[in-house]
This record gives C-alpha cells, sequence and structure tokens, in this order.
C-alpha cells in the first residue's frame, strides 16, 4: 500500500506545517483538532533558518516577513549587571544558510499555515475533533483508524501524531511521562506601549543568570513586543503547593538588575507554564503511524528550535511520503525513512537544548568561567549554531531518501 490518503492528529505550527508539505505534493489530507479552532498562544516565537527555509520550501516565507520581524543580533546579557556577554550576528543568514532568522507572533504562523492549507483543495481541517483511539493498522484494509471523543472515526493509509507533549498517537511506542525541568516560564506579547522596559535596539535579548532568564524581541513589524520570564522554582524544589506563582516570579528576580526588573512589571502573569521535555526515543513509528513535532522530541525552549524542528519533521515526512509514491514503496518505508532522518538529528538538539539551560542558568565557578568565555567569543563564530542551523540542505535530505529507496528495494 503506497499512502494518499494521510490523517494527522494536531493543528498546531507542526500538524499544519506537515500537512501544507504533504499536500503541496498532492496527498489527500486532514486534519483532526482537539480544540474547537485552530489557535495558538499570544506569545512570539523565533524562527532559525533551518524552519525559514521549510517556509520558503512551502511559499509562504513572503507572508512571515511581512508580518514578523528580521532582528540584527542574538545577545546574551547578564541577568544580574545588565552587560552584554556575546552576540550572534543574524543579518547574513540568508548568504549563509539559505533563510533568515525571523521572529513572528505564534498566531500570526498559523493564521498563515491554516490560510496556505484551506487554499489547497485536497487538505481538509477538522476543528473539535479530540482523537481518543488509535489503531495504527485498521482490521479493514490495512490503514489506519481513529476514534474522536464525540464518537466519530477515520480512516487513512497513515496516520500522522502531530498532538504534542502530552500525545496520545505517542502512546503506541511509549508510555513515559513528561519530565518536568523545574523551571516555569511567563511569557506574552503587549502592545509596544504597553512594555515598562522595551530594549531599544532591533535585537533579540536573553537576560541570563543564576535561575533565571528574561527574553525580549519586538513582534509584529514591531508593534508588538515579547516578553519571556523563567525560573527555577525552589519553591517546587521545597516539595510547597504554591510554587511557579507570581509571588514567586518577583522572589526569583530580586537579583537582577534595574532593566529586567523593570521588564518584569509588564509581564503577563494570568497564566504559567511549567517547562517538560523529554528523553529522545528511538522509534517513533507503529504501523503505518508515526511522530512529528513535540510529540515525537519535546525539548527544552533554550535553543528556540521547538518549532522550527516540527516544521523540518513535517517537510521531511511529505519527501519521504512523495519518494514512496514515486518508487512504489509501502508506507511503512516511507515512515522508517523519514524517521531515520529526524531521530538522530532531533535528539541532538533535544540534549543540547538541556545543556544550554544549564549554562544560561549557571551560578558560582560555572557562570564566571561561562561569562569568561562568552566575553571573549568572536559574534561572528557559527560553530554553535551552523549544525543545526544548516541540517540538512532540502535537496541532500530529498536525496538521501532517494538513495535509501535504492537500497531497500520496495518493502
Ligand atoms: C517558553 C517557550 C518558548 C519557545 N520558543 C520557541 C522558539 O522561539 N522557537 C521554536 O522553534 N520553538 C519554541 N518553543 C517550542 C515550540 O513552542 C514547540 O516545540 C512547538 O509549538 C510544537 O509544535 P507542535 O505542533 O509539535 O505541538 P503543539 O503546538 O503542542 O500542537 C499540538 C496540537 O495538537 C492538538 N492535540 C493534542 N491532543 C490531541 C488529540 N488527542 N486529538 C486532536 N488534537 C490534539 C493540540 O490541541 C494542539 O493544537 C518554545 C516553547 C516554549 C514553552
Amino acid at each position: 500500500l503506497t499512502a494518499q490518503k494521510l490523517l494527522i492528529v494536531g493543528g498546531g505550527i507542526g500538524g499544519l506545517g506537515a500537512a501544507l508539505a504533504a499536500g503541496r505534493r498532492g496527498f489527500d489530507v486532514t486534519v483532526l483538532e482537539r480544540a474547537p479552532e485552530f489557535v495558538e498562544i499570544g506569545a512570539g516565537l523565533q524562527l532559525a533558518p533551518n524552519a525559514t527555509r521549510v517556509l520558503k520550501g512551502l511559499g509562504v516565507l513572503d507572508s512571515v516577513l511581512d508580518v514578523g520581524v528580521l532582528p540584527d543580533r542574538l545577545v546574551l546579557a547578564s541577568a544580574i549587571s545588565g552587560d552584554e556577554l556575546t552576540s550572534l550576528d543574524l543579518r547574513d543568514f540568508d548568504q549563509l544558510y539559505g533563510g533568515p532568522y525571523v521572529v513572528i507572533h505564534r498566531s500570526d504562523l498559523l493564521s498563515i499555515l491554516y490560510q496556505a492549507c484551506v487554499s489547497e483543495p485536497n487538505i481538509e481541517l477538522r476543528p473539535g475533533q479530540a482523537v481518543v483511539e488509535v489503531n495504527p493498522m485498521s482490521s479493514t484494509g490495512g490503514g489506519v483508524h481513529v476514534r474522536c471523543a464525540d464518537g466519530s472515526e477515520h480512516f487513512a493509509d497513515a496516520l500522522v501524531g502531530a498532538d504534542g507533549l502530552r500525545s496520545t498517537v505517542r502512546t503506541l511506542v511509549d508510555q513515559s511521562e513528561p519530565i518536568f525541568s523545574g523551571y516555569v516560564a511567563y511569557r506574552g506579547a503587549l502592545p509596544l506601549e504597553q512594555v515598562a522596559a522595551p530594549t531599544t535596539t532591533n535585537d533579540v535579548m536573553a537576560f541570563i543568570g543564576p535561575g533565571i532568564h528574561f527574553v525580549q524581541y519586538p513582534l509584529r513589524r514591531h508593534t508588538l513586543y515579547n516578553q519571556v520570564a523563567v525560573f527555577r522554582s525552589q519553591r517546587w524544589l521545597d516539595g510547597r503547593d504554591d510554587w511557579g506563582t507570581p509571588e514567586e516570579l518577583d522572589e526569583r528576580f530580586v537579583p537582577a538588575c534595574d532593566h529586567v526588573r523593570t521588564a518584569l512589571s509588564s509581564i503577563q502573569r494570568n497564566a504559567r507554564w511549567p517547562m517538560y521535555d523529554r528523553e529522545p526515543l528511538d522509534n517513533w513509528r507503529a504501523g503505518r503511524s508515526v511522530l512529528l513535532g513535540d510529540a515525537a522530541h519535546p525539548m527544552l525552549q533554550y535553543l528556540a528550535q521547538g518549532a522550527c524542528q516540527a516544521l523540518q519533521d513535517g517537510s521531511a515526512l511529505a519527501q519521504s511520503l512523495a519518494t514512496a509514491r514515486e518508487t512504489g514503496s509501502e508506507v511503512e518505508w516511507a515512515l522508517e525513512t523519514y524517521q531515520q532522518q529526524r531521530i538522530e538529528p532531533t535528539a541532538r538538539v533535544q540534549r543540547h537544548a538541556r545543556i544550554w539551560g544549564e549554562l544560561w542558568h549557571a551560578d558560582g565557578l560555572l557562570e564566571s568561567l561561562r561569562d569568561v568565555y562568552l566575553r571573549d567569543r568572536d559574534p561572528a563564530d557559527q560553530r554553535f549554531v551552523a549544525p543545526i542551523y544548516s541540517h540538512p540542505p532540502a535537496t541532500e535530505s530529498d536525496q538521501a531518501a532517494r538513495n535509501l529507496a535504492g537500497s531497500t528495494g520496495n518493502r
């Protein structure tokens, strides 16, 4: 059975990105989304070149650039002194990596993907469909079958679990729980004029310090401003029930510099996000179902890569499915090829994100050593980011799938 009809569970950035990638390659796609509408939270998102190359390939990068912001630099500064520690120049990224570095409001990106999906006649978007049961091989005809909370049933040739951190589809291959990092985030985008202390530069700022960090950047053509405050919850470590509260947020930022504390006064406090990840898996596939995005590889946000990797997953999956169709290979082959391409690089980013978080939040000797290193670092040095931002050039992954098709035949 080669795949023609795909079911995607979850209509976040990963699910809609995959739907568009597959729909543009002529597959019939149905996206089942639990929420009554396709929405994202009101906060910003950084999109590195590995994601903007995918968006370019999907034909939506111009729309993204139209509402996004092209920052000049990523800056790491001390949350305690406010002093700049190091920076990464982003302005030549189009030449260096074949895609720009963009910051965008999440709902702007989701609505661009949504509109692009709506304009493809072979993509059906179904909100209000919470998948509660998944059969990776149905008893009828060898395809996949899911049941939703309202009793409705859906059949397809292949199933993609893009249903996020607490994925239902993932339970086919893994029963573990997400791992709480002990860190909590408060975040949100505000009209620029309501922000207590915006920075004046066109940079993504990350103020890092012992057990805390604070991120700021402009959004939506500089009319909105994104802020994220993250702290290690001492109260959670102490076993208290009242952990991660706005009071603890204020307590934890007491040592921060004036700029960060002033900025903190205008952070949104109505919702908190405890930060989770999981250990990398070595298999995302069960029969004709496979995982993608946070369902497959939830990661801590310190490298700003979760959504970027999800977009890359969707592109790689659509390429594998298309190669299978061209070569007459089975669905299982396409899903296997996809996971062979994506598990190793996403696992690396998952692991590195944890280490990056430890460096950001270091104190004592490690903090001092880090700062010495960062202050001496050349802003043009791309060694840490190049493996992530340049992986893989689109044509290479296409070629890898073809090579695999040639070497394994039609299984
Ligand atoms: C503070 C913070 C900052 C971040 N910053 C960045 C950044 O700058 N850049 C970046 O690339 N990443 C960033 N990330 C990570 C990024 O947000 C996620 O990796 C990304 O949104 C994952 O997308 P997804 O589509 O895989 O999952 P989700 O966005 O979680 O979408 C899953 C969808 O599935 C639906 N769903 C769930 N269960 C079911 C079901 N049973 N049936 C039907 N539908 C279901 C949900 O309603 C949801 O719409 C950040 C994360 C955090 C927490």
